[in-house]
């Protein structure tokens, strides 16, 4: 470099994080990062540009997952960072790695509240929401600020972190070559964390001498890609197995050890249960109650990166901490061809339930009501992610979401994208954009006309960067259902209620993007089919029977008074 020439913070943000391999950055232009986004795609890395900075930073989380590098979102100050925080809390929530980089307004005017343009304490307001937050004040520390970045983001149990650009910084120059050699490139961003071997022993040993055992997958098993060696450890145990929503397909659905299709009756019978990145908070129902039987009649084994989390909710017999990879291998080291296989009692039973309800199931599929529901539509669906099971799906809504998850099969690891932790609302278009982004291929995002409300005017988004992403938008005129009425005889529809035949199809044609409007499983089967082949933005409106739903989907449990109007 030759001496004199200088740099500034701009091109120091933007080859720090091309020196660590990051070469996407999900955002929305604006003061003060607007040449932020102009010279990192100058200098070659991928600029996927948003209309609201919380699809921004879905799409960050979504690609932290699947990459298992962190997503960067970047949003322009106060109502900006807002935006995207919340994406960055859901990402927390969802230990998946992202880093929100938000200019800022000058400090000296922010600490003394005189009243700068966007003004706001960021980086306190981001504290408590993220697993770390980091300002930067000088050029010379932006090299630090992002390998620390990095390093929160991608270590032990990863999640968000933020990071704060006031706009002095950005504009302030060193000299080039110091700059380049205040940059970090971080070595081994997630280090391995090798399980103790007693502790490894005494997950052995309870396995050992389990009379119903059971494997738990969560979506830590999913991030964490040790596929190859999760599949050994289940079909060498011979142990029936569950997966968690974003952990199917990490076996294939049709694998003959799943017990989805007999879920009730394993999490209520096993004696020992392994969970394998996964939490027991309300998605378990917090380990205890009904849904796991009789009271005192389980042992649990779990496998987690955070120590904190054993015993959160129930007694954990036998913790195994460490990364998933190394804490899998370390007990496939103990699994050798002496192992005796769970007793034909047990594996029998689960296999007599399991195929029960997929007869049951089979025989709801085969039906053609008119109008299409839910069942019928999602048996389209599910056909053809059969027949492209490298497909991502992303998947959110009420009933659209608990119908799809239990109808549609996935065959892949790291194939199905949804509303998590929290139940969000909100992800849909976030996390499409980045499953086409970061693998380049096709997505198809199941939304229930609610959910897809929140994000839809990413279908621009979509259509602008050309990816081959088909919505399907199940139109059942309204939150939960389009059949509710306003009690009180004024104009107004009920709150849950939409515009009736609403055409969703439509709002991607005005992006250049193929609409669809399908009142049949034939029309949205071809529909699907055509947009799959041509790799095209889709939207299929799926025309859904408005009086099939039911409030809150499967967690009535949670809305008491919806629940009371059932009884
Ligand atoms: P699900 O919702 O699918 O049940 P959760 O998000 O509740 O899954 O749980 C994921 C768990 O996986 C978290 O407790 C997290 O600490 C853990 N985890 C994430 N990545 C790893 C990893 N690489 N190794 C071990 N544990 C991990």
């Amino acid at each position: 470099m030759p001496k004199g020439e200088t740099t500034d913070g701009f091109h120091l943000v933007i080859d720090a994080l091309k020196l660590n391999d990051i070469d996407t950055i999900f955002g929305l232009p604006g003061i003060p990062i607007t040449d932020l986004t102009r010279m990192a795609q100058a200098e070659g890395m991928r600029v996927i540009s948003f209309r609201h900075e919380q699809h921004a930073g879905n799409a960050a989380a979504a690609a932290g997952f699947l990459t298992g590098k962190p997503g960067i979102c970047l949003t322009v100050s106060a109502p900006g960072f807002l935006n995207g925080l919340t994406a960055l809390a859901n990402a927390t929530t969802n230990c998946f790695p992202m880093i929100l980089i938000s200019g800022s307004s000058e400090r000296e005017i922010v600490d003394l509240q005189q009243g700068d343009y966007e003004e706001m304490d960021q980086l306190a307001i981001a504290k408590p929401l993220c697993k770390a937050a980091y300002r930067v004040l000088h050029a010379a520390d932006i090299g630090i600020g992002i390998a620390r970045a990095i390093r929160a983001a991608l270590s032990g149990r990863p999640g968000g972190v933020y990071l704060d650009l006031p706009a002095k910084l950005l504009a302030q120059t060193m000299d080039a070559a110091a700059g380049q050699a205040s940059l970090i490139k971080v070595v081994d961003p997630a280090p391995r964390q090798i399980p103790a071997p007693d502790a490894v022993q005494r997950a052995l040993a309870l396995l050992r001498g389990a009379r119903r055992p059971l494997i738990l997958l969560g979506k830590g098993a999913a991030y964490a890609q040790a596929d190859a060696d999760i599949r050994a450890l289940v079909e060498r145990t011979g142990i029936p197995y569950l997966p968690m929503s974003m952990a199917k397909g990490l076996l294939p659905d049709n694998h003959p050890q799943s017990a989805s299709a007999a879920r009730s009756y394993v999490l209520a019978e096993a004696d020992v249960v392994m969970l394998v990145g996964a939490r027991l908070n309300w998605l378990l129902s917090h380990g205890k109650g009904k849904t796991w039987g009789a009271p005192n009649t389980k042992q649990f084994i779990q496998i987690d990166i955070a120590p904190t989390e054993i015993d959160s909710n129930v007694a954990i017999a036998a913790p195994v901490i460490g990364d998933i990879g190394s804490c899998v291998s370390a007990l496939l080291a103990g699994i050798d061809a002496n192992w005796s296989r769970p007793p034909a009692e047990w594996t029998a039973a689960v296999a007599d339930r399991k195929d029960r309800n997929l007869s049951k199931m089979a025989a709801t599929l085969a039906l053609n009501p008119s109008p299409m529901n839910f069942h019928s539509a999602l048996a389209a669906i599910r056909e053809v992610v059969k027949s492209r099971p490298d497909a991502i799906v992303v998947n959110e809504g009420a009933n659209t979401l608990d119908f799809a998850r239990s109808i549609v099969d996935m065959y892949e690891p790291r194939k199905r994208l949804d509303v998590g932790t929290w139940g969000i609302m909100g992800i849909g278009m976030g996390f499409a954009v980045a499953a086409a982004v970061t693998t380049g291929k096709p997505v198809i995002a199941i939304e229930g006309d609610s959910a897809f409300g929140f994000s839809g005017m990413e279908v621009e988004t979509i259509c602008r960067y050309d990816l081959p992403v088909c919505v399907v938008v199940f139109n059942n005129n309204g939150v939960y259902r389009g059949t509710d009425v306003n009690p009180s005889g004024t104009a107004d529809v009920a709150p849950t209620v939409f515009v009736k035949g609403a055409r969703y199809d439509r709002m991607i044609e005005a992006f250049g993007g193929v609409g669809v409007h399908a009142t049949t499983p034939a029309e949205l089967r071809k529909g699907l089919e055509q947009a799959l082949a041509s790799g095209k933005p889709t939207l299929i409106n799926a025309v859904i029977d408005e009086t099939a739903g039911t409030e809150s989907g499967r967690i009535t449990m949670l809305n008491p008074q919806a629940a009371a109007r059932k009884n």
